[in-house]
């Protein structure tokens, strides 16, 4: 630690910080160091992180094989721009890419955020149908209780009801929005609604088998084939947005694997960089970006983000598929699992409890209200858990012990108790 004690910077700082989702001057835990499942706060006390950077670090933190793979890559290179120059990590990454994901995925573009890959998903939909003769196909359509990132293109396909971007509707035109397929009423309907739109239609979009910041919302693996089916019956281009279930999450390594059915456009983030380093990838299967091999005007694809394929952020990500080949993630995913559905099952019944659910490394309690307000219990007890909406979760490391993960259980338990016996 340099120049002023960390109760200083928290404190000085805090005056000209703009947070998150909060209003001026929230508090926030002052984090020094962070490594496995373990952060580090400025008065020496550790929290196990029950989180994992929202949903990224999946090796937990500062693994000393991505430490090693950025260091090396930091003194060679940090970034370069990427237009009219290549650098090896992000072409080398690119390929590994195209490799490991089922399909036939065969171009990929790199970003900083998730919701930027989202919105270069768009566009790659967009100029596709320019290409095809058909520009006016320039809406989409997205599903109550999904979420695709915060900037205004992305918040358009966010729910508006229930997304966190409820105040701005009216700014920007939402796409259309329905419910997803799960059932022979909401099949028909989806078909119904993409039949009389298909002519203005570019794309579906949907967070496959789990609805992560709508409230962790999960689904079977046979919607997707629905959406595929559907989709490919009223030619409109599907989107799977698996920036959260990328990566293990949900057990397998991305989670449309499960349902055998793939998208036209995949766009990851978070864990793609083990949750280290900015990172975001927009890919198109081969009949997609094959359309781009035209002199059509539209065949060049208008973007090109300052810090897109960033150097580090690409060594970092290499060094994450490195893991995921040498250690056992999707098993140690589903031990995680298993354990987390055996301790979170006391909540169950509780008063006031909706109901817990589990997939992959996913473990959620629903109450019938707001779960914001728990947000306090948790670091006393040495854990960082972050209720929102209505749900008290967990997505730790994938690395996390079995002590450990107890650790961040029966914190949970104990603290939905407590309210639970406290409303009554
Ligand atoms: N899409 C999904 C499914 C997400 O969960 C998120 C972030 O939580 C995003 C998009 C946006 O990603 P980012 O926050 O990196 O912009």
């Amino acid at each position: 630690m340099t120049g002023s004690k960390p109760a200083d910077w928290l404190k000085t700082g805090g005056s000209s910080i703009w947070p998150p989702y909060a209003r001026l001057g929230a508090e926030a835990l002052p984090v020094v160091s962070a490594s496995g499942v373990r952060l580090t706060l400025a008065d020496g006390s550790e929290l196990i992180d029950g989180v994992a950077n929202w949903w990224s670090a999946c090796h937990g933190h500062a693994h000393p094989a991505i430490r090693a793979a950025v260091s090396a890559q930091l003194e060679r290179l940090p970034h370069v721009m990427f237009a009219g120059l290549a650098h090896e990590p992000a072409y080398r990454l690119a390929q590994r890419l195209t490799a490991l994901v089922p399909s036939d995925f065969s171009r990929v573009f790199f970003t900083e955020s998730g919701s930027v890959s989202v919105e270069v998903g768009l566009k790659i939909a967009l100029q596709y149908w320019m290409i095809a003769g058909r520009p006016d196909k320039r809406r989409f359509l997205s599903f109550r209780g999904g979420y695709h990132g915060d900037t205004l293109a992305t918040m358009a396909l966010c729910d508006p009801e229930e997304g966190m971007h409820a105040m701005f509707q009216g700014v920007f035109t939402p796409a259309l929005l329905a419910d997803l397929p799960q059932d022979a009423r909401s099949e028909a309907a989806l078909d119904g609604l993409l039949s009389t739109h298909a002519h203005e239609l570019a794309a579906v979009i949907v967070e496959p088998l789990v609805q992560g910041a709508g409230g962790m919302r999960m689904y079977a693996p046979q919607t997707l084939q629905v959406l595929r089916r559907l989709c490919d019956r009223h030619g409109v281009l599907l989107i799977f947005d698996e920036i959260f279930t990328g990566f293990g999450r949900t057990g397998t390594m991305f989670a449309f694997e499960q349902a055998g059915a793939a998208p036209d456009i995949l766009c990851l983030s978070k864990a793609l960089s083990g949750g280290t380093l900015p990172l975001a990838a927009t890919l198109a299967r081969r009949p997609i970006a094959e359309a781009f091999a035209s002199d059509h005007p539209a065949a060049v694809l208008m973007h090109g983000p300052t810090y897109m394929a960033n150097a580090l952020a690409c060594a970092a990500a290499n060094a994450s598929l490195d893991l995921f080949e040498r250690e056992p993630r999707l098993e140690q995913a589903a031990r995680i699992g298993a354990q987390l559905a055996a301790e979170l099952e006391p909540c169950r019944g509780l008063p006031g409890v909706v109901g817990v659910r589990v997939m992959g490394a996913i473990g959620v309690v629903q109450l019938d209200q707001d779960a914001d307000g728990l947000r306090g219990r948790f670091p006393p007890l040495g854990v960082w858990i972050r209720p929102f909406r209505d749900i008290v979760y967990l997505t730790p490391p994938l690395v996390i012990g079995e002590a450990d993960l107890s650790r961040l259980t029966s914190a949970i338990v104990q603290v939905v108790k407590a309210w639970s016996e406290g409303r009554s």
